[in-house]
């Protein structure tokens, strides 16, 4: 049922911007036929797969356009790509072989991808080639699979999540995404938050709007409302900055050269997570070691001063890294990912610490390294030994499982840090997939058990001399920053975009403040009684 003017839909809020705008409902497109033998003649395939390349190419040339820049460039390169005789030689003979045009583009393109790789700077490209590939089959199957997002407006998205592909897509006049599924962890709240865009996930109510309604999207208060006057939004809490210095450093994550020198740009003390394999999703072939020097190198010379915690490859799951060949698994989020690749990749991991050794002597930054998805004592000692007879840097892990968490006091004397990556550890704890976004509520942040989970690991990790962080996307909100001073977290690190949101919070009362606002935080039993208790205590400071 369509909701009423003035009724409210709960969700689960991301960032602190709100927006009034024009709902367009986005419905998820078909999957692709698979490929069959066809039923035309070899003239008629022919003539429809020129057709639909033409389509595609002349989309191709809109979003260069549009982008500019480099990605207009990209854009260019893949249009080449697309447009090459060779390739649609090789579909041609696929099509004479009685194969539709669908199929016969599907395994050309498969068949270019094979032979290419090896060639980095087409290894970089081999998942956008892929997409191309999709996006001809598509439009030979009559499936819409651009967005067609107006420019100009104030738009609300509202679907039922949205991929990378999609949110690529979104334009300037996009003000505000609601998703009836989707957690605060998924690809959507991560954009919309460093894009500053209102976002509510997690909200099933949506599924009653229309296109062309009017709708305030209110995170801060966790829900919408069907109505257009801004001025219902929940307020954000006026964070009163009163000290010069945060309570406890906030660092940033990330994931690329780029976002390092974003990064630099704003008060980020360091960084608290560089994401080590967001650099090899499409690398078919291992980097060699002057490569990994070269960009480790020039990473850490570009990034925010501080100290520098780099994460070892954390591949698996839901990040595939190509060239490592991972066996597909039933439960990849159970499986064999993270530190657990040293089985299989130890040269690999052993020659990350060797470059990650020789970038620190050569950027003269301050390096700490770290490894994922650690379950036991041993592979934390294990990780320590080998990352100490590497290089001279800090070591630590990331807690991320609850085996770990539970028994961060007996890591005493093997490390100096632990980082909390609360996405990993909310997956585990509520036994949620995080890809699964029917399950957003369980992996909001304020849920009790998360907290006590986080209190537990800052005492113990206090109890055995070990410095405790939290990089996980819940240190991003700055209220829950604030509780985690209070728990006894002594560092976080945040998406760049909120690092100025997070240093206003923490640099807005005493500790003996947030003390007492954890304190009353963790007497509650629901989520939503944490947060409130949280802001209500807060605002009374
Ligand atoms: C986490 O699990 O919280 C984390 C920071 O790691 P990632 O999101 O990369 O798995
Ligand atoms: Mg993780």
């Amino acid at each position: 049922m369509a909701p009423v003017p003035g009724a409210i839909l709960n969700g689960l809020g991301v960032g602190l911007v709100s927006a009034v705008g024009d709902v367009l409902v986005i419905k998820q497109s078909q999957p692709l036929p698979e490929w069959k033998k066809s039923t035309k003649t070899k003239e008629e395939e022919l003539a429809d797969l020129k057709s639909a390349i033409e389509f595609v190419s002349s989309h191709l040339d809109e979003l260069g356009i549009k982008a500019g820049g480099t990605s207009a460039e990209i854009f260019d390169a893949l249009k080449m790509l697309l447009e090459d005789d060779e390739l649609f030689e090789v579909a041609s003979a696929h099509i004479e072989d009685g194969w539709s045009a669908a199929a016969a583009i599907g395994k050309a393109v498969d068949e270019f991808s094979e032979l290419l790789g090896g060639d980095p700077t087409f290894d970089e490209r081999v998942a956008d080639f892929q997409d191309l590939s999709k996006r001809v089959q598509a439009r030979l199957a009559g499936i819409e699979t651009a967005l067609s997002i107006p420019e100009k407006g104030r738009i609300v998205l509202v679907g039922e999540d949205f991929s990378p592909a999609d949110t690529a897509q979104f334009t300037d006049a996009v003000v505000g995404v609601i998703t009836l599924k989707g957690g605060p962890t998924s690809h959507t709240a991560i954009i919309c938050r460093s894009k500053s865009i209102a976002a509510v996930v997690s909200c099933p109510d949506a599924a009653g709007l229309e296109t062309g309604e009017r709708v305030l999207v209110d995170p801060v208060g966790d829900r919408v409302l069907v109505s257009d006057d801004e001025s219902l939004a929940t307020k954000a809490i006026a964070f009163v900055v009163i000290n010069a210095e945060p309570l406890i450093p906030v660092r940033a994550n990330i994931g690329s050269l780029e976002d390092a020198k974003a990064a630099h740009e704003t008060r980020a003390n360091g960084v608290g997570l560089f994401r080590t394999e967001l650099l090899y999703l499409s690398a078919k072939t291992e980097p060699s070691l002057e490569q990994q020097v070269a960009s480790y190198t020039e990473i850490l010379k570009a990034s925010p001063e501080g100290p520098i915690v780099v994460r070892t490859i954390d591949a698996g799951s839901d990040k595939p890294v190509p060239f490592l060949n991972m066996p597909e698994e039933e439960n990849p989020s159970l499986g064999v990912r993270g530190y657990r690749l040293i089985a299989e990749h130890r040269s690999f991991i052993e020659g990350q610490l060797k470059a990650l050794e020789q970038a620190r002597l050569a950027s003269g930054r301050e390096v700490w390294v770290m490894a994922p998805m650690i379950a036991t004592a041993e592979e934390a000692k294990a990780f320590a030994d080998l990352a100490r007879s590497i290089g001279s840097y800090k070591v630590g892990i990331m807690v991320e499982t609850p085996s770990i968490a539970l028994i961060v006091e007996q890591l005493k004397g093997v490390l100096d840090f632990i980082s909390v990556g609360t996405n990993d550890l909310s997956q585990y704890l509520f036994a949620a997939d995080r890809m699964n976004p029917s399950l957003g509520a369980l992996l909001n942040h304020w849920q009790p058990a998360l907290i006590k989970s986080l209190a537990s690991i800052a005492s113990g990790a206090k109890a055995a001399g070990i410095s405790s962080g939290v990089c996980g996307e819940s240190a991003s909100d700055p209220a829950f920053a604030v509780v985690l001073a209070g728990l006894g977290i002594e560092s976080v690190s945040v998406s760049r975009s909120q690092v100025t949101a997070v240093h206003n919070a923490l640099s807005s009362l005493s500790l003996a403040d947030a003390k007492q606002i954890a304190k009353a935080v963790l007497n509650e039993t629901t989520a939503e009684a944490a947060k409130a208790t949280a802001l209500r205590e807060i605002a009374n400071r």
